[in-house]
């Protein structure tokens, strides 16, 4: 009420529906907190999120998307940018600079994986917030790995080791590392680097999930943070949690009302997230545990590897399906298939639904969290084996279906977790068990929790009004 003008923020968003997502969520926090928010995207993704957008306008929040102009040679950065995470968006930089210098907002909040980003702003006077997409724990756990732990004593592959100095014992292996964690310079290091010229770091996660991890990384760590999650839970309508970043593959209509006539939390969703591509022969695995498991589930396959060609969405080729399976969870009205995008909120909030298979990237894990849904862990790559350790023994809102190597994007060389194992995981989340029983409870209370931070007064929303506070108080 005090401010002369609105505090501008602009949002820069990396590629990949983990990075982009919760930042258009992240403007959109600060747009409701009383900032004017400007997405600055290229031109693939103007068209993803504008639809979106234009319902934030309608109902009145101060947020809009811009597009670079970006040179006639430049090849269309965005593209297959779904593709791999460490994409080189450097084509982005001088366009962005001249923007900045244009329009002069009062910080830029940019996803600290636009790694030519550090010394760009050096000069400009504006100021720089970084955006990570990770969660304090596994940034601590990211941090004392590096720190302390020489990559070749490590030991053997499948042996445990303790992460050294971190509030929990957490025990890892070294097939379960990033290989670009083990580095000693590398993405890290330019991600780092930027962090350090930085205002402060953004958060999506909220004080009460990690508060032992909150406060190391702002106080061993040295870290100026403010933690303002879970962003998703700022889409209130059907229609945003329907859509988020691309339009969903089904209905919503058909997803839910699917959903209306199953039992209260007896249904298992599964997805891996926007980025994961598994084998046919992994995919036929899951699909013979699911059916032996004879609990009810909504699966989205997205991306499938197959050696013949190369990757593709989940349509077409079907010989990864056992035979008839298809026809046998129609009939009995036991599965849904979702072949490419699912409204993962609309899904995960749903109270039929009472259980989530995930990969464990940091957003579906907060969106289980924030929707109180305990959780079959199954990691694939990036840190994803962190925050697995995170869910199941920190947390202890998950069970491990026991996936024990990174696996990137080599889908082939990839260990298969076997169907026995998945039939046992689903059995043991779903089925109903004493201690699942706690587990269910312990993910209730942290939904809860989750929904108090991001409201009047809690954790999440005080940090966020902080930074509006602090932008306005040392404006440039
Ligand atoms: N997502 C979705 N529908 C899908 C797959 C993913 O809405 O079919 C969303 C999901 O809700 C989450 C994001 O995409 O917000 C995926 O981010 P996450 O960090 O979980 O994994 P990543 O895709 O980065 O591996």
């Amino acid at each position: 009420s005090e401010q002369v003008r609105r505090v501008e923020m602009f949002f820069f968003p990396f590629v990949g529906g983990g990075h982009q997502i919760p930042m258009i969520d992240t403007a959109r926090v600060f747009a409701s907190h009383g900032a004017k928010s400007t997405i600055i995207a290229t031109p693939t993704n103007v068209l993803q999120f504008q639809n979106s957008i234009l319902r934030d306008q309608h109902s009145g929040r101060s947020i809009s998307i811009h597009s670079l102009p970006l040179p006639d040679d430049a090849v269309s950065p965005d593209i297959d940018m779904s593709a791999t995470p460490f994409t080189d968006t450097s084509v982005l930089r001088e366009p962005l600079r001249l923007f900045l210098l244009e329009h002069r907002p009062d910080c830029i909040v940019f996803d600290g994986f636009h790694r030519w980003a550090a010394d760009l702003f050096d000069g400009l006077q504006i100021r720089r917030i970084v955006f990570t997409g990770n969660g304090c724990f596994s940034r601590c756990v990211t941090e004392n790995i590096r720190r302390y732990v020489p990559h070749e004593r490590v030991g053997s592959d499948y042996e445990p080791f303790v992460v050294p100095g971190v509030p929990d014992r957490i025990e890892l292996t070294r097939s379960q590392l990033p290989p670009f964690a083990r580095e000693k310079s590398g993405v890290f290091d330019k991600m780092f680097k930027t962090e350090e010229k930085s205002f402060g770091i953004v958060i999506n996660s909220f004080c009460e999930l990690e508060p032992a991890y909150v406060e190391y990384f702002r106080n061993q760590m040295g870290k100026k943070a403010w933690v303002i999650g879970p962003v998703s839970l700022c889409n209130g309508n059907v229609a945003d949690k329907a859509e988020r970043g691309k339009q969903a593959s089904i209905d919503d209509q058909t997803c839910l009302s699917w959903l209306a006539d199953k039992e209260p939390g007896s249904v298992l969703y599964i997805s891996f997230g926007s980025l994961a591509r598994l084998s046919p022969q992994q995919l036929l695995e899951i699909a013979h545990g699911l059916e032996a498991s004879k609990h009810p589930f909504i699966w989205v396959v997205g991306k499938i590897f197959s050696k013949s060609r190369g990757e593709g969405e989940g349509g077409g080729e079907e010989n990864w399906l056992p035979s008839g399976f298809e026809e046998r969870i129609r009939e009995s009205n036991r599965g849904l298939i979702i072949r490419g995008w699912a409204p993962q909120l609309l899904i995960l909030e749903h109270a039929a639904v009472g259980g989530f298979m995930t990969h464990c990237g940091w957003n579906s894990t907060l969106e289980g969290v924030s929707c109180g849904v305990p959780m079959i862990t199954w990691p694939v790559s990036a840190e994803q084996f962190y925050n697995e350790k995170l869910i199941t023994d920190v947390l202890g809102v998950g069970v491990r279906v026991g996936s024990l190597e990174w696996m990137s994007f080599n889908v082939e060389k990839a260990a298969l977790v076997g169907r026995e194992k998945v039939e046992e995981a689903v059995k043991r989340l779903m089925g109903g068990g004493e201690a699942v029983v706690e587990m269910r409870l312990r993910a209730g209370e942290l939904a809860e929790k989750a929904k108090r931070a991001v409201e009047q007064g809690g954790s999440s929303f005080k940090d966020a009004d902080d930074l509006i506070v602090e932008l306005v108080k040392v404006r440039l």
